[in-house]
């Protein structure tokens, strides 16, 4: 239990790309006592055409696993000269030069490629730690996967809560954790905000702050309309449906932890403190004022549009020809139907392969 108002605040690469916005990030935390604990992903592109460090590491690796000498060494100079370039700026006393004989070390060894991927935010998590004076926490240390390769919920959330509390304040890499074999794992692309959000769990936060580089969720597309209006609250589920159709500012999997615990997550823009951003909750006692929250879309879907004589009569048919569909593991985005008829609607990737096949059951079975 605690009485102070207390934050966990998430910075993706965008937000850590290069000294000025690095500089930034460390500003917001100090602004606020609250922000106790701090999660980082990796350093990402700082202009268009500019390199992700994850990228870069996921490089490395295959040049390590191919015996690519030549590209190992000249990808791996790039990515110490990504955090030279923010050490020199931030914390010119501070050296990472130990870290990275390790981390060079590993992938010679190959250590796998989820431990490469993973450096970048164990790097970066070093030097943000540094630059705070916050205590740096290893993930490997706290946040686990099963044999099976799935996150282990309960076990992580028990040892996070201890090591976290114990501490009152620290700095998180995100994106990885540890199998029970200690090997590193690491969850899909951009998962930190998977941390952040696990992180915010373990403390009980009363806020899970998601700093990235736009003000929250657009009403539309802007690509399509001109100057929509931010979202300023939206729930988890409209989020979960507003995800699913593309409209991508956090990881999916990030609303699961915090939901459970009911903490909001704030997604604010580190270029623009002061915008209001969105915030994501369940019961929100604020109301947008507006009937609809927003709106998305996506391409590419394929419509099988099934007739047949007094198919109203025959009880059991859409269930028949949706059986075929599900034996080629083919899942179904809407059916629309008529009297007589209906329309399968399905995504034409998952179906262009067999759809000839598919047609040809359809004719035989229905
Ligand atoms: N650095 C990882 C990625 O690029 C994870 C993250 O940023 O959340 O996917």
């Amino acid at each position: 239990m605690h009485n102070e108002l207390l934050k966990v605040a998430k910075f993706g690469g965008s937000s850590l790309s290069d000294p000025r916005r690095f500089g930034e990030a460390i500003s917001i935390i100090k602004a606020q006592e609250e922000r106790r604990f701090v999660v980082v992903s990796a350093p990402g592109k700082r202009f268009s055409g500019d390199e992700k460090v994850t990228d870069l590491l996921y490089a490395c690796y295959d040049a390590a696993q191919n015996g690519n000498q030549e590209a190992f060494h000249r990808i791996f100079d790039r990515i110490k000269e990504r955090f030279s370039l923010l050490q020199d700026a931030l914390c010119p006393d501070f050296s990472l030069d130990e870290d990275f004989e390790t981390i060079c070390a590993g992938l010679k060894r190959r250590m796998g490629k989820d431990y490469a991927a993973s450096r970048g935010e164990y790097l970066c998590g070093k030097l943000m730690a540094k630059c705070l004076g916050y205590p740096f926490v290893d993930p490997a240390d706290c946040v686990f996967f099963k044999d099976d390769g799935a996150f282990d919920s309960e076990h992580t959330n028990g040892a996070l809560h201890s090591v976290l509390t114990s501490l009152g304040r620290a700095v998180i890499p995100g994106f990885y954790g540890s199998m029970p074999n200690d090997t590193i794992r690491t969850f899909s692309r951009g998962g930190s905000d998977i941390t952040g959000s696990i992180v915010a769990r373990a403390v009980d936060a009363d806020l899970y702050e998601n700093w990235t580089d736009v003000s929250g969720f657009l009403m539309a597309d802007p690509t399509i309309v001109k100057n929509p209006k931010g979202i300023t609250h939206i729930t988890y589920s409209e989020l979960r449906e507003l995800s699913y159709m593309g409209a991508s500012v956090l990881h999916e999997e990030a609303i699961f932890p915090v939901k459970e615990a009911n903490i909001p997550i704030h997604i604010l823009n580190t270029n623009r403190p002061q915008d209001a951003g969105t915030i994501i909750q369940e019961h929100s006692k604020v109301k947008s004022g507006y009937p609809i929250t927003g709106i998305a879309g996506k391409k590419d879907f394929m419509s099988i549009y099934v007739y047949k004589k007094h198919m109203s009569n025959e009880v059991g048919f859409i269930r028949k020809a949706l059986s075929i569909l599900e034996k080629y593991h083919i899942s179904i985005e809407h059916i629309p139907s008529g009297i007589d008829s209906f329309n399968i609607v399905v995504e034409k990737k998952e179906i262009e392969e067999s759809l000839y096949e598919i047609l040809a059951h359809f004719k035989d079975e229905l």
